[in-house]
């Protein structure tokens, strides 16, 4: 995707000649003349870097920093034409990644605009990192309560419909003891793609636990989510593995599916969506339980050791 600056002065020269330089070394540019028209800009398009003026009618750039700060993901440089006018720690208190002084000098600010850039992408990176599933590249355990209490609220608060699906990998333990645990990291990681490649847009993918994995499905009714883990079950079940020392083979998953109630705690929601997939593993596994009624998810004897 290319990287998008807006440049915001009430100077009609600067703005026009920072443009043509920011274009010339590869940046797309979409200008404004005040706070007003920037932050017109900032609702219709995304941009990576914002680079304002600080003295200009209206809203000044220390202000429209600190607005840009409180309501997009973007980074802001900040001019100023009186060096004692404003300070650095001013701009930097806003949420400002970087100050030049004006007259500008280009070469200067692509340096920093670069730098500025670096350093944003790296910030990405290692956000990525942190609730990031290495093995099956889905969302780690730890985004997945986040994500999950987020979208909790949301249907709260906008009465939409929100769904869960647990699954768990059959007799995995079985797996593991037969081919060893290379060839189970390397079905774990099959698997992370199958799920990531059977999801909707909205949807999104967690390794839950060892070989349990969940799904959130967001404005979406019991019966969507149940063709969703369908999706997702054939995707598994139909791959044929070809583990080391051992004749072609499968697996199967078992998996639960619920629907928020409202009002509920987040636990019972969870417990709920675990509990339906508990009972795809005692109806025989391989196949998928819908518990759309509270009612239906009575506590059931749980074996923790056993390889289910
Ligand atoms: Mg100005």
């Amino acid at each position: 995707m290319d990287t998008q600056i807006l440049i915001v002065d009430d100077d009609d020269t600067i703005r026009y000649l920072m443009k043509e330089f920011i274009e010339t070394v590869g940046y797309k540019t979409v200008t404004a003349a005040n706070a007003d028209e920037a932050l017109q800009a900032l609702e219709a398009e995304k941009f990576e870097v914002i680079i304002t003026d600080i003295m200009m009618p209206g809203m000044d750039g220390l202000e429209l920093t600190e607005v840009i700060k409180g309501r997009y993901d973007a980074e802001v440089i900040v001019m100023t034409g009186y060096s004692g006018d404003y300070s650095y720690e001013e701009a930097i208190d806003k949420g400002a990644s970087d100050f030049v002084f004006k007259p500008i000098r280009f070469e200067e600010l692509l340096l920093r605009l670069r730098r500025v850039l670096r350093e944003r992408h790296l910030k990405k990176e290692l956000q990525n990192l942190a609730i990031t599933d290495g093995l099956t590249k889905l969302y780690n355990s730890r985004h997945f309560y986040n994500e999950l209490e987020l979208e909790v609220e949301r249907s709260h608060r906008y009465h939409h419909p929100l769904s869960l699906v647990i699954l768990d990998i059959d007799l995995f333990k079985q797996y593991n003891d037969r081919y060893g645990h290379l060839e189970g990291d390397k079905v774990l990681s099959k698997l992370g793609k199958a799920i990531r490649q059977s999801l909707r847009k909205t949807d999104s993918g967690y390794r839950y636990g060892g070989e349990e994995f969940t799904v959130i499905l967001p404005e979406t009714v019991c019966d969507e989510a149940e063709n969703v883990a369908e999706r997702i079950k054939e995707a598994i079940e139909t791959k044929i593995l070809y583990p080391e020392g051992g004749e072609s083979t499968h697996i199967t998953v078992s998996i639960g599916v619920t629907q928020y109630l409202p009002g509920e705690k987040l636990t019972d929601f969870v417990k709920r969506a675990d509990k339906a997939m508990f009972s795809s593993k005692q109806q025989g596994r391989s196949r998928i339980t819908v518990f759309a009624d509270p009612s239906l998810s009575q506590p059931s004897q749980e074996n923790e050791n056993a390889d289910l």
